[in-house]
């Protein structure tokens, strides 16, 4: 299995022996199996995947690579007696997953083991993604974008954000996605303005921008895009918000490639904006990786060391927010390519009137 070897490679490379992988995203990345409760354990030679009685049968289906182990009540004594068998002497855990109960927890059960936690190394096997995660995405992202088509006639003063969110909830899931990729952002009026403005119950009513943020789940992997629409006429202000955010979309679309770091992604819009005098109404990262979770390496952000690679995707979101009065974001989802990016999301970007 190409991600189990591309794990020890790196763990080669750290000088590490072991590690225990208990995200339970990075269990399904490595192994394939679904299931809620699995803890993975992996040495040079080994790769066990440890679990309870229900799903015994599951995991040996979904896994075959891995050896399955039946923790029978202590997870922690079957991992204790796999390393001691192997006579490894130190085990690095997912600091950025583990609860300290659960690491104090592997400390009593290791005697004589170090446990190492570290920030684990899978995020990074994760940003770059095969053929067959691109289709899942691609997949995700055709319904939204579908999605966003049909919603438009049924958007129109007196009907609730809240309305709005479960219509296209029902779109996504009538197309065959098996859940949302994230609660989905609805805001109007001057909750346009709140970057992460969940659907309420607010009444939508003529002049309010529209900010719909949101994406589904095709074979696990997440979708995401955000548009911007306006009810009735859009003000002369809404237009030149709208088109100036655009335009530093569209300036990093272009600019976007391999190679470039996170920083540098998104000073590309980022530059637009502030030579606009608009740079403190654009408080958030440019963009994000998108895969198992809607959020995961690697970032583009004005503090972001991330270097960008071929079969990344991340999303390129650029938004102005004005409080009290609306705001406008933009976002599409890019695969990064040698020379530039392919663009996955398909819905027009032309101002919308309703
Ligand atoms: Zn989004
Ligand atoms: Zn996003």
């Amino acid at each position: 299995m190409e991600r189990l070897a591309a794990l020890r490679q790196q763990l080669q490379t750290e000088e590490r022996e072991a590690i225990l992988i208990s995200n339970p995203i990075n269990v399904r990345y490595l192994s394939g199996f679904t299931g809620t409760a699995g803890t993975l354990l992996i040495t040079e030679k080994e790769a066990a995947l440890l679990t309870d009685f229900r799903y015994l049968e599951q995991a040996a289906q979904q896994a075959p690579a891995y050896e399955i182990v039946d923790i029978a009540g202590d997870t922690w004594k079957q991992v204790a007696n796999i390393l001691t068998d192997t006579g490894c002497k130190m085990l690095a855990v997912e600091a950025d997953h583990l609860t300290v109960d659960i690491y104090e927890k592997i400390n009593d059960a290791l005697d004589g083991i170090t446990v190492q936690p570290i920030i684990s190394p899978v995020a990074q096997l994760r940003a770059v993604k095969s053929t067959a995660e691109i289709a899942a995405i691609e997949a995700a992202q055709k319904i939204t974008d579908e999605a966003f088509t049909q919603i438009l006639p049924f958007i129109k003063p007196g009907i609730r954000e809240r309305e709005i969110a479960l219509e296209l909830e029902f779109i996504m899931r009538k197309k065959g996605a098996s859940g949302l990729s994230f609660t989905m952002i609805v805001g109007s009026g001057s909750r346009s303005a709140l970057p992460h403005g969940v659907a309420s119950d607010k009444v939508v009513a003529e002049g309010d921008a529209i900010v719909l943020d949101f994406g589904c789940i095709v074979n696990g992997y997440c979708s995401d895009m955000t548009r911007t629409v306006f009810v009735g006429k859009a003000s002369d202000k809404q237009r030149r918000i709208y088109n100036l955010v655009l335009q530093a979309q569209q300036a990093a679309l272009a600019g976007l490639r391999a190679g470039m770091n996170g920083r540098e992604g998104d000073a590309l819009a980022r530059d637009v904006l502030v030579a606009a005098g608009l740079g403190e109404y654009f408080g958030h990262g440019l963009g994000h990786g998108v895969g198992l979770e809607i959020h995961e390496a690697p970032r583009l952000s004005i503090s972001s060391e991330n270097t960008l690679q071929p079969k990344m995707i991340v999303t390129v979101e650029p938004g102005v927010y004005l409080p009290g009065e609306f705001g406008v974001r933009i976002e599409d989802m890019v695969v990064i390519e040698e020379d530039g990016i392919r663009n996955l999301t398909a819905s027009t970007k032309e101002l919308i009137c309703l």
